[in-house]
C-alpha cells in the first residue's frame, strides 16, 4: 500500500516473493524522474508500520534501471536487481541506479561463488593457526583457526574477500564444517607435540551468523569433534555479537547446547556490535575477545579507558579476556599490566601453517617478550 501510495496511477507495483518487491514507471518525465520516485517510497517507508501494537521499521534498498538500452522485461529487472544488490552493500535505506559496470561485478561475484563451492570439496582451502598468548607467562595457551583459500589462478584469497560470499550462498555451512573437521586434526598434532607438564592447546574456530540458524548446529559440531577423537573442551567457538542479535533467544538455545557438549565460547569483535549489557549477563561466555580497533587505539587517555571499561566488564561477568591485533610491545605491556588475560597479534606471530604451530608448541618458548632478560629469542616472525 505504501509503494502503491509512492507511484502514479498508471504505474505497476508487485511482490516479485519474499521481501522484494518491482516497480514499473510507465514513462517519466524531467520532473517526476525515476530518483524522485525512489525518495519518495523511501520517505514512506521511514514512517513507521503499526503491528500488534508494536512500531515496526522497514527500511528498503533500492535499484533503479531504464529501459533505454535493454530489449526485454527480465532484462530491465536484472538491471534493477544487480544496482539493488550493490545499494544493499552500502548499507540500509541506499537507492542506487544501474551502470553496466555493475552487470560485470555480479558476474564476476557469480564465478567466484561457484568457484568458492567447488573449492569447499577440492581442497583448495587451508587453514594458518595464529597464537594467543597468557600475557602473565607470554607462554601459548592456543591458536585462532584462521581460513585461507588457495585459489589457482588468483592464488591465496583472504577470508574477508570470500567469507561474505559463503554467507550469502550458504556454501558457509560446508566451508563452516571443513574448517572444524582440519582445525580437529590440527589440535590431535598440537596436544601430541605438547610436552607432558603443559596444559594443551585450545584453538578457536570463527561462526558464522548463518551457520547459527542450522538446527542441529551443536549436535553436528560436537558429533566432528568426537569422531577426531578431540574433546569439545579444547575447541572455543568465536562468535560476533551480529550473530546474536539475529535472535536472541534461538541464538542463546544454541549457546546452551554448545556448552552442554563442553565447547568454550568467545564474543569476537567485542565493543565493535551492538553490545547490550543485558545480553552480556545472559550469554553463557567464556572469553571477551576485544577488537583491535581498541588496542591500535589505546595510546590516547580515552583509548585506554575504553580498553579498561571492557576490562573491568569481562571481570563483572567472570569471562577471561583477550586483546587482539597487539602490534607492539608497549600495547602489550600495558594490557598485562591491566591484568587482560590474553593476547593475539603480529607481536607474538602472524598465523602460522600448521608445521609451524606444532613446532611452537614443542619449542615451549614465551613469545613476543621484546627485551625481557634471559628469555629465549621469538621463534615466529
Ligand atoms: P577475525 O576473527 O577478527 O580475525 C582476526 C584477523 O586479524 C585475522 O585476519 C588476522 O590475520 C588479523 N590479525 C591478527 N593479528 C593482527 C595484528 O596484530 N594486526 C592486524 N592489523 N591484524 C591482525 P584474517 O585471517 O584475514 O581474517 C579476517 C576475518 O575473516 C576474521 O576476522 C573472521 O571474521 C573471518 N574468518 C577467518 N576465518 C574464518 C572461518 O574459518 N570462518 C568464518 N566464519 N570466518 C572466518
Ligand atoms: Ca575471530
Ligand atoms: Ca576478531
Amino acid at each position: 500500500r505504501r509503494l502503491v501510495q509512492a507511484v502514479r496511477p498508471g504505474d505497476t507495483v508487485a511482490r516479485l516473493g519474499g521481501d522484494e518487491f518491482a516497480v514499473l514507471l510507465d514513462g517519466h518525465n524531467r520532473y517526476l524522474t525515476p530518483s524522485v520516485v525512489a525518495e519518495r517510497i523511501q520517505e514512506l517507508l521511514r514512517q513507521p508500520m503499526l503491528v500488534d501494537g508494536h512500531e515496526l521499521f522497514a527500511p528498503a534498498s533500492i535499484g533503479l534501471a531504464t529501459g533505454d538500452n535493454v530489449d526485454d522485461a527480465e532484462a530491465l529487472l536484472r538491471d534493477a536487481d544487480a544496482a539493488r544488490y550493490i545499494a544493499k552493500g552500502k548499507g540500509k535505506s541506499q537507492v542506487e541506479v544501474f551502470s553496466p559496470e555493475m552487470h560485470t561485478r555480479m558476474k564476476h561475484r557469480l564465478t567466484l561463488a561457484t568457484e568458492l563451492r567447488r573449492a569447499v570439496g577440492a581442497g583448495e582451502l587451508a587453514l594458518r593457526y595464529q597464537p594467543i598468548v597468557e600475557l602473565a607467562t607470554s607462554r601459548i595457551v592456543g591458536f585462532e583457526a584462521l581460513v585461507r583459500w588457495r585459489h589457482p589462478d588468483r592464488g591465496m584469497v583472504m577470508p574477508t574477500e570470500f567469507i561474505p560470499l559463503a554467507e550469502n550462498t550458504g556454501t558457509i555451512v560446508a566451508l563452516g564444517r571443513w574448517v572444524l573437521i582440519e582445525a580437529c586434526a590440527a589440535i590431535s598434532s598440537m596436544h601430541a607435540a605438547t610436552q607432558p607438564d603443559r596444559r594443551p592447546v585450545t584453538v578457536t574456530v570463527n561462526l558464522s551468523a548463518r551457520q547459527f540458524q542450522e538446527p542441529n548446529l551443536a549436535a553436528d559440531l560436537a558429533s566432528i569433534a568426537i569422531e577426531a577423537g578431540v574433546q569439545p573442551s579444547s575447541i572455543a567457538l568465536e562468535l560476533t555479537e551480529t550473530t546474536l542479535m539475529d535472535d536472541v533467544e534461538s541464538a542463546l538455545a544454541t549457546m546452551d547446547a554448545l556448552k552442554a557438549y563442553g565447547f568454550r565460547l568467545a564474543l569476537d569483535d567485542f565493543g565493535t556490535g551492538y553490545s547490550s549489557l543485558s545480553y552480556l549477563k545472559r550469554l553463557p561466555l567464556d572469553i571477551l575477545k576485544i577488537d583491535k580497533s581498541f588496542v591500535s587505539g589505546m595510546s590516547t587517555p580515552q583509548g585506554e579507558g575504553m580498553i579498561q571499561t571492557i576490562l573491568r566488564l569481562g571481570d563483572t561477568f567472570g569471562l577471561s579476556t583477550l586483546a587482539e591485533g597487539i602490534e607492539t610491545d608497549e600495547a602489550r605491556v600495558r594490557l598485562r599490566d591491566m591484568h587482560c588475560t590474553y593476547g593475539q597479534g603480529f607481536l607474538f606471530a602472524e598465523p602460522l601453517r600448521r608445521k609451524e604451530a606444532v613446532a611452537l608448541i614443542a619449542d615451549d618458548a614465551p613469545l613476543g617478550e621484546g627485551v625481557a632478560s634471559g628469555a629465549e629469542p621469538s621463534t615466529a616472525r
